[in-house]
């Protein structure tokens, strides 16, 4: 039998009402379940049995209407295509260099949170003990990944920017010589590490924070990135850890 919607706000009420009822409608079952014995037939399944009988056509257009809005939600997020959201800019910060942005994917929070999950699915059930980010574009993700991971985050910086001792490397730039520190306490031996950062380009960088990992102890569980130029061949410098990335170029 169909039955009018009594609800001034038509049928769209049943949708918010349906998960609710539906956990109502389990916590009843799971209730006569375990005393089946002893209460063969309550209030409560009488007016459910009422309720269900009254408005079956809105519920089941309420059910319908809350799995096609997840489902809409479910597939918007995941056909994002995160390339969209990396501004290419040229000869920043120097002229002859293709500088890949990342400040709109950051600024998207759709875009940012499904770049988040990649990255947690490229180390996939590896057990982590702390992330280590590069700065400075290495700590956005970095810290978000290690909050995920369960793990400790790490700042590997630029001379002059830690506060207590450190242990420093100096690595190759294109032209000329840089060094990355990390604090001397902030790895301790056998720790299992995630190096992060948003870019592998020449791969010198993240050599760099490998070593210092290293020379504290750590092992180095993968190198992730959002990005590999793979033009630029980083993996050969990376050769003894595994190197996964978002997005290639
Ligand atoms: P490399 O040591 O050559 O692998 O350079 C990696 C570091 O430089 C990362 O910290 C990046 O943030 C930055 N980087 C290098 N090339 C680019 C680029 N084309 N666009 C954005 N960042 C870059």
């Amino acid at each position: 039998m169909q039955t009018m919607c009594k609800c001034k706000k038509g049928t769209n009420c049943y949708a918010l009402l349906t998960p609710l009822f539906y956990s109502d409608l389990g916590r009843i079952q799971t209730f006569n379940l375990l005393s089946r014995n002893q209460v063969r037939y309550s209030v409560a399944p009488r007016g459910l049995l009422f309720f269900l009988k009254q408005n079956k056509t809105h519920l089941f257009r309420g059910a319908n209407i809350f799995l096609f809005t997840f489902i809409q939600k479910y597939f918007q997020k995941n056909m994002l295509d995160l390339e969209d959201y990396i501004r290419i800019v040229t000869d920043f910060p120097k002229r002859g260099v293709v500088f890949k942005d990342i400040t709109p994917l950051l600024g998207n929070k759709d875009a940012s949170a499904l770049c988040l999950e990649k990255l947690v699915e490229l180390v996939a059930d590896q057990q982590i003990d702390k992330v280590v980010g590069i700065e400075s574009r290495g700590f956005f993700f970095g810290m978000l990944l290690a909050q995920k991971l369960n793990a400790g985050f790490v700042p590997v910086r630029k001379p002059g920017k830690l506060p207590f001792d450190t242990l420093k490397e100096p690595y190759q730039l294109e032209y000329g010589m840089d060094v990355l520190e990390i604090h001397e306490d902030s790895i301790q031996k056998g720790d299992r590490i995630l190096i992060h950062d948003d870019v592998l380009a020449t791969g010198g960088t993240a050599k760099a924070a490998c070593n210092l990992v290293e020379k504290l102890g750590g092992k180095i569980v993968q190198c992730n990135f959002i990005m590999n130029l793979d033009f630029l061949n980083g993996r050969s410098k990376l050769k003894r850890y595994p190197v996964a990335s978002v997005l290639t170029y």
